[in-house]
């Protein structure tokens, strides 16, 4: 069970004037053709930065980025993060240094040492480092020399126990959150603790089988269950409804049963699509319709939930007090299929509930329906996000926190 934020001190518990501040931010970010196609990781990671230049401290901020293999010369350039220094910089204001640390004896360190006021260090991709992603102390204790306090703010890599995340803190005493990491443990523990009622869990996206974990969490917490995109195709079966060739998890349909039978015998709600758009393939062949009822005719598959299942799903979300949204309706990449994925976007924005979403593509749908501003959080953590609702510990928050005394 996630225990919040109870041991763990923010960036506002530290003296942080003339202070080496490690701060390891999640600047991976999407590239588009060797540009930055999204720079919202960046823009979010500005307000823990910006604090700790106002309190006086020499800051030096560490992240991963992409996958690189074996850190050679290709990958090096492949996975600089250079552009993302760039764009700190254009963002900031600061004057952004990127270093390329191992190398450099003692450069890096009197770099440091010397910055101003309006100067930061920005560490080269720690994944260059086969340590990172191995864990290794001796990676960290090489960080440890070049810090004082410790601040994760890389919500999206916490559910990683690599060296920048995991072995680092553990050696920091002083060690603690920035306010992104604060306010995405705050936003996701108020799903689960005291939540407003009525409270409804909007699930769609590919598998049932990645969210099991989080639906049986929110089981005891949410009122409403509202499913959509592939998944509801196994919930479908799972009534005897003839989803023709839509994507069904055969060895879950025995879960989504019995799921729906947990959720009826406590007098709540779960609601399933009743009509689809359909087509013969992905690409749209043989045209895409919609069908009249819920039944999809056989060679047909379902890629989006069709307009009376939004229409009824709107009816019911408008209700809600408290929305959590984890998985796109349908396959929202392509506009023929991506009008349910909207619609439901669009009810949560102005619904005036607490409206949270969780999952990297979730966060994309609500990127593009041009509404981002009007969900109360958007978390930047795909993977974690889901992780820490159903109840794991994180490696990058349980390493923050201090130890408890028994006596
Ligand atoms: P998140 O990243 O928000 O957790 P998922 O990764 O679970 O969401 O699901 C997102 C993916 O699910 C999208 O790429 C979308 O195209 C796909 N998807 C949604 N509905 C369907 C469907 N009916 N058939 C196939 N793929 C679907
Ligand atoms: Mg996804």
């Amino acid at each position: 069970m996630a225990r919040g934020l109870k041991g763990i001190r923010s960036i506002e518990d530290f003296e942080l004037k003339d202070q080496r501040v490690f701060i390891r931010v999640d600047f991976n970010v999407p590239m588009d053709g060797g540009k930055i196609s999204d720079d919202f990781r960046i823009r979010q990671a500005l307000p823990t930065i910006q604090y700790a230049l106002d309190h006086g401290a020499k800051v030096i901020l560490a992240s991963h980025f992409g996958r690189p293999k074996g850190g050679g010369a290709e990958d090096r350039e492949k996975y600089s993060l250079a552009p993302v220094a760039e764009r700190l910089q254009d963002l900031s204001g600061w004057e952004v240094f990127l270093i390329d640390e191992p190398s450099r004896g003692d450069a890096p360190k009197n770099l440091l040492q010397n910055l101003r006021a309006n100067q930061v260090l920005l560490l080269e991709n720690v994944r260059f480092e086969s340590g990172e992603t191995q864990n290794s102390p001796d990676l960290a204790r090489r960080w440890y020399g070049l810090t004082d306090i410790y601040i994760n703010d890389a919500f999206g890599a916490s559910h990683r126990a690599h060296a920048s995340i995991d072995a680092l803190p553990r050696m920091v005493p002083q060690r603690g959150l920035g306010f992104l990491l604060k306010r995405e443990i705050e936003m996701l523990e108020s799903l689960i603790s005291k939540p407003d009622h009525p409270y409804g869990a909007l699930l769609g996206g590919s598998k049932v089988s990645d969210k099991i974990g989080v639906i049986e969490k929110l089981l005891d917490f949410v009122d409403l269950f509202v499913i959509g995109g592939a998944m509801a195709y196994t919930f479908l079966k799972a009534r005897g409804v003839d989803v023709g060739s839509s994507l069904v998890e055969r060895e879950k349909i025995a879960f989504a049963s019995e799921m729906v039978q947990r959720l009826e015998t406590r007098g709540k709600a779960i609601l399933l699509p009743v009509d689809h758009v359909i087509s013969k393939s992905i690409e749209g062949e043989g045209g895409v319709r919609t069908t009249d009822g819920v039944e999809i005719p056989e060679g047909w598959m379902g890629f989006d939930i069709g307009p009376k299942t939004q229409a009824l799903y709107c009816e019911k979300l408008k209700m809600c007090k408290t929305l959590f949204w984890n998985g796109p309706m349908g396959v929202f990449e392509d506009p023929r299929f991506s009008k349910g994925t909207f619609a439901v976007a669009e009810v949560l924005a102005h619904s005036g509930a607490k409206t949270i979403v969780g999952g990297g593509d979730s966060a994309a749908a609500a990127k593009s329906s041009g509404l981002f501003d009007r969900f109360t959080h958007v978390s930047t953590g795909g993977g974690a996000s889901l992780e820490y609702l159903q109840g794991d510990m994180l490696p990058g928050i349980e390493a923050l926190r201090q130890k408890e005394r028994l006596v």
